[in-house]
């Protein structure tokens, strides 16, 4: 695939993921996000419900891997959905740190991936 193919099989990916999940009232917009940590992101949504996820070029220029980038797109859609859970729990007077709430959000996204990934790839 191209780079542009890639791009495109990725924001497809999110916005099935985004359907399935009943994520559907917000503005989501896409774009390049460089950070040379993260092969994507998804960025908190404003009180206008809109938001961006990101995709890193650089990892899509290599990787071939399918499977690995509509994984990348469900991991931004299940951030989406903590969100707010997020949000909340880093609140200022919050007793959990940033890292602590950032690593239970990945439990949690790293066991969906690993219990529903290879299933809800084939919903359409
Ligand atoms: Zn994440």
């Amino acid at each position: 695939m191209t780079l542009k193919q890639k791009i495109n099989f990725f924001k497809s990916e999110a916005k099935r993921f985004i359907a399935i999940h009943g994520l559907i009232n917000y503005a989501v917009f896409f774009d390049s996000d460089e950070n040379p940590e993260c092969r994507a992101s998804c960025e908190m949504p404003d009180s206008n419900r809109q938001l961006t996820i990101g995709y890193n070029e650089t990892w899509l220029r290599q990787t071939d891997d399918c499977d690995e980038i509509s994984k990348t797109a469900y991991h931004e859609v299940i951030e989406l959905l903590l969100a707010k859970l997020r949000l909340m729990a880093s609140e200022k007077e919050s007793y959990y740190s940033n890292v602590m709430i950032d690593e239970e959000i990945h439990r949690i996204i790293r066991l969906l991936e690993n219990i529903y990934f290879d299933k809800i790839k084939k919903i359409s």
